[in-house]
């Protein structure tokens, strides 16, 4: 084969290695530059300067431009790819300070379940282990987003015992007052009457379901023990009018035995009187001789006497037993009605006081009802005026918070004793409640109200109060309204409730009216 010819083939040999190299290379070229463009699109969105740049890439790489033209932008795109990674590195740093940091103020909450506290425990070992990527943290941001749930519900549900814990107090502090009103009501002396002032006193401190529930099974208690001595005292009573009465019967008895058995014997006494006179008549009609009529005159006449004598004795006899069982059964009628009237002044003690506040001495709200009603009837009757008015101090917790209870309840004596002074005969007050007070002026108009509850007021401020050396000087509100015919006992009374309320809003020390409209 000639030289030229070898030459050729060689030549053409090597065109085709070169041709089939470089088509291995394109198409490799192409694998490498659609895998290039995967990855710069699974890369997408962690950066908008890569994404620009690794977009461009993409569509040069599309081109098929040459790669050395492409080589200084590759080069760029390494720089900021570069950059990316340790900005990747601080970013992961932060997400798990982050997370530590949420988890550990999550820790510092209070009232977390335990469970939840376990597993917040372990989150953050979990989180203390480093990782190369943000992807690690995922989980842990899911599961510290779950806990964050958890402590939120239980928290809520915290808030909502908190909402029942003030409803609770509510209720106690609504009950004790109606116990307060109440135990005002009730009628008790001695020492029930001590058992039940320490029970109210109770009810102005600290006010705990503890201390209610207590303070309402002393009151239980003491009702019946005071009901049982009523009992037993009434008991007492009818027992010994029972043995009185069974005395007395006996006496009659006894008497109208002794009685027959004298009469009997009286009877027989008269027979023979009657038997003696009759032999007197048949002996002197035998009778031969003065003398001899004589002596049997003497001799019967005597013994006439002698029966006299003991029938005379048989009726003292008789009077005298009636006069011993007569004076008897005085004696034990005389002890009857002693009795009777110690229970009798009991009673109308029992509903003089049930009737009238233990602490202040002026009517309760019980009187205070029975009184209304009567005022509203003759109101209505003789078609006469009639003003109610509520009164209630200012500020008066602060007096038994700085002061004590004792300080508060010797005001309350002072106050309630002024408003009755300086009331007319006619008006009634009594104490409703606390440090309530409620006022009826019968046969006046709501104008003539307000002069007198001005001068009440000007009377309670320029009262000398001292606590602790201190003069502390103590006002009082009022609301009024007088009684139209349209109302009832409950409206009127909201209405001067109402003014009450518009006295304590514009700053107290006031007299509010409201007319009816
Ligand atoms: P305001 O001017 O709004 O009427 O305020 P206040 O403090 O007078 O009213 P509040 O109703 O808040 O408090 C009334 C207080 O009266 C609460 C209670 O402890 C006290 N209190 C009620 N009854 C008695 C009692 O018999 N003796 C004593 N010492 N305090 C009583
Ligand atoms: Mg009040
Ligand atoms: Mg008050």
């Amino acid at each position: 084969m000639p030289l030229q010819d070898d030459t050729k083939k060689q030549l053409s040999n090597a065109l085709k290695a070169r041709k089939v190299l470089e088509d291995t290379y394109e198409a490799q070229f192409k694998i490498l530059a659609q895998f290039v463009a995967r990855l710069s699109l699974a890369c997408k969105g962690v950066d908008v300067e890569l994404d620009n740049r690794l977009a461009k890439l993409r569509t040069e790489l599309n081109r098929g431009t040459d790669l050395e033209k492409l080589l200084p932008f590759i080069e760029g795109t390494s720089e900021t790819l570069k950059q990316f990674e340790a900005k990747h590195q601080t970013d992961v740093q932060k997400v798990q300070q982050g997370l530590t940091d949420a988890g550990k103020l999550l820790q510092k909450q209070k009232g977390l379940p335990d469970q939840l506290r376990r597993d917040l425990r372990d989150l953050l070992t979990k989180v203390e282990t480093p990782s190369a990527t943000v992807h690690a943290f995922l989980p842990h941001i899911n599961n510290l987003t779950e806990l964050y749930q958890q402590a939120l519900q239980a928290k809520q549900q915290l808030t909502g015992d908190n909402a029942d814990d003030d409803r609770y107090s509510h209720t106690c502090r609504k009950i004790s007052i109606e116990l307060t009103n109440l135990l005002s009501e009730l009628a008790f002396a001695d020492d029930c009457a001590t058992e039940m002032d320490k029970i109210r006193v109770s009810l102005l401190g600290n006010l705990t379901i503890d201390v209610l529930l207590e303070a309402c099974l002393k009151t239980i208690s003491i009702i019946i023990t005071s009901i049982n001595q009523e009992r037993q005292s009434a008991e007492h009573f009818l027992l010994k009018l029972n043995d009185a009465l069974s005395s007395v019967q006996q006496a009659v008895v006894s008497s109208l035995n002794t009685s027959s058995e004298l009469q009997e014997k009286m009877l027989v006494l008269n027979q023979q009187i009657e038997q003696q006179i009759t032999h007197l008549g048949a002996a002197s009609q035998r009778a031969t001789s003065l003398e001899q009529l004589k002596a049997l005159v003497s001799d019967k006449l005597s013994a006439i006497a002698n029966s006299m004598r003991a029938k005379d004795k048989l009726e003292q006899q008789d009077r005298q037993s009636l006069l011993s069982t007569l004076d008897s059964m005085e004696a034990r009628l005389n002890e009857l009605e002693a009795d009777a009237l110690t229970f009798k002044k009991r009673i109308s003690d029992q509903n003089f006081r049930s009737l009238q506040d233990a602490l202040t001495g002026i009517a309760n709200r019980a009187a205070f009802d029975e009184r209304y009603q009567l005022e509203i009837k003759r109101a209505q009757r003789y078609n006469k005026p009639l003003c109610v008015a509520l009164a209630d101090i200012d500020h008066f917790k602060s007096i038994n918070d700085n002061y004590g209870h004792s300080a508060g309840d010797k005001t309350l004596q002072v106050i309630a004793k002024a408003l009755k002074l300086h009331l007319r005969e006619t008006d009634f007050i009594a104490r409703y409640g606390g440090e309530e007070f409620i006022i009826l002026f019968p046969e006046s108009e709501l104008s003539e109200v307000e002069a007198p509850l001005n001068m009440l007021r000007e009377k309670i401020r320029k009262i000398p109060f001292k606590f602790k050396n201190v003069s502390v000087p103590i006002t009082i509100s009022f609301g009024a309204t007088q009684f139209s015919s349209n109302d009832t006992s409950r409206s009127a009374f909201d209405r001067a409730d109402e003014a009450l309320y518009e006295a304590k809003k514009s700053g107290r020390d006031k007299v509010i009216l409201k007319p009816a409209k």
